[in-house]
C-alpha cells in the first residue's frame, strides 16, 4: 500500500507554472542561510478520490493545511554550479530518504489499511489502546497549548490505534502511566468521585473539561477533584467494581463514553449498562441545553 502511494506520481508528469512576478535576484556572492527564498515550490496534491495528483512547481498558496496542525516537514539540500555550468546536488538521495521517513512519521504518506476495522464492534463507540512508543506531551513542553506541532506529531499514533481496531489513543504520561488525555479530548473518570488530571502543563485546558467541573461542583452531589489517575489505579478500581463511567470531553463531542481500553495486550472493559451511561447522558443533555438556550437568547438580542 505505502509503496504504491509513494510511487504513484512521476517526475515526467511535472507541470511547471512559473509566477508572473519574480523577486530580485539575490547577491550570489553573499548568500546567508535561511534568508533567500525561491519564487516557486514543488507541490503534489493528494485527494481521497484521486490519490496523488501531478507534481506542480508553482508559487506557494497560503491556504495550505500544514498551517493548522503543522503536518509538514522540510529538507535542506545543497547545490553547486559546476565549472561545466551544470547544477550538482550534494547526495540528494540522503535527503530524499530522510524526507520519506519524516513524511511517514508526519502521516503525509498515505497508508492503505486492508482487512482491518471493517468488522470492528464498537462497544460504546470507544476502544482505546496504549503503546509506550509515542509521547504527546512532557514537562516544559507545549502540551497545554493548541500549537499545531502537538497535533501533527500525534497523527501517526492515531493511525496505529486504528490498526489495532481502536478508535482513539489513550495518552499516558510517566513511568507510572498516568492517564492524561484521549485523542484530542480530556479524560474524565467517575468512581466514588468525579476525577480528571490537574492542569500541570501536560494536558490541554479544555473548555468542556472546565464546564463539566463547574457544573458538577454546582450540583454538589458527589466529590469533584483534579488529581492524577494511573493505569494501576484504574485496573485496581475496575477489579473492585468501583468504576462507574469513563468519558472523554471536548467541544466537538461534549462527552464521549469509553467502553474498552486495550492496555498491554489486554482489554479492560468499563462497566456501562447503556450505550450512553447515566452521568455522560446527563452532562450531554445539560451542557447542550445551556448551549442551545444561550444561542437562542443571544440570537434574540441580535434581532
Ligand atoms: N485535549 C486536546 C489535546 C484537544 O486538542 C482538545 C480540543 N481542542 C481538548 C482536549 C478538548 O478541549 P475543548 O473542551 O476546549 O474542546
Amino acid at each position: 500500500g505505502m509503496e504504491d502511494s509513494v510511487h504513484s506520481f512521476k517526475a515526467a508528469d511535472l507541470v511547471i507554472e512559473l509566477s508572473q512576478t519574480h523577486k530580485a535576484k539575490p547577491d550570489l556572492t553573499n548568500l546567508v542561510f535561511g534568508t533567500v527564498f525561491s519564487d516557486h515550490m514543488l507541490t503534489i496534491e493528494w485527494t481521497n478520490a484521486g490519490g496523488w495528483h501531478k507534481p506542480h512547481i508553482k508559487s506557494l498558496h497560503l491556504a495550505c493545511s500544514a498551517m493548522h496542525y503543522a503536518v509538514q516537514l522540510f529538507e535542506g539540500m545543497k547545490a553547486y554550479r559546476g565549472a561545466d555550468d551544470k547544477v550538482c546536488l550534494f547526495r540528494p538521495m540522503l535527503n530524499m530518504n530522510r524526507m520519506a521517513k519524516s513524511a511517514e512519521r508526519a502521516s503525509l504518506l498515505v497508508r492503505t489499511h486492508t482487512g482491518c476495522g471493517t468488522e470492528q464492534t464498537s462497544l460504546l463507540g470507544a476502544e482505546y489502546f496504549r503503546k509506550a512508543l509515542y509521547i504527546r506531551a512532557w514537562r516544559g513542553g507545549t502540551g497545554d497549548c493548541t500549537m499545531g506541532g502537538n497535533y501533527g506529531a500525534s497523527i501517526y499514533a492515531q493511525h496505529e490505534a486504528v490498526d489495532y481496531g481502536c478508535q482513539q489513543v489513550l495518552w499516558l504520561y510517566g513511568d507510572d502511566h498516568q492517564i492524561t488525555e484521549v485523542g484530542t479530548m480530556n479524560m474524565i473518570t467517575f468512581k466514588e468521585a468525579l476525577a480528571t488530571p490537574p492542569l500541570d502543563g501536560i494536558i490541554l485546558p479544555g473548555m468542556m473539561r472546565q464546564s463539566i467541573l463547574e457544573l458538577t461542583r454546582k450540583w454538589g452531589e458527589f466529590k469533584v477533584c483534579e488529581r492524577y489517575l494511573t493505569m494501576a489505579d484504574l485496573c485496581c478500581a475496575l477489579k473492585e467494581g468501583r468504576v462507574k463511567e469513563k468519558f472523554g470531553s471536548g467541544t466537538a463531542c461534549v462527552v464521549s463514553p469509553v467502553g474498552c481500553i486495550l492496555y498491554q495486550g489486554e482489554n479492560l472493559h468499563i462497566p456501562c449498562q447503556e450505550d450512553f451511561p447515566q452521568l455522560a447522558s446527563r452532562l450531554m443533555k445539560e451542557l447542550t441545553d445551556v448551549q442551545v438556550r444561550w444561542s437562542q437568547t443571544s440570537m434574540q438580542r441580535l434581532f
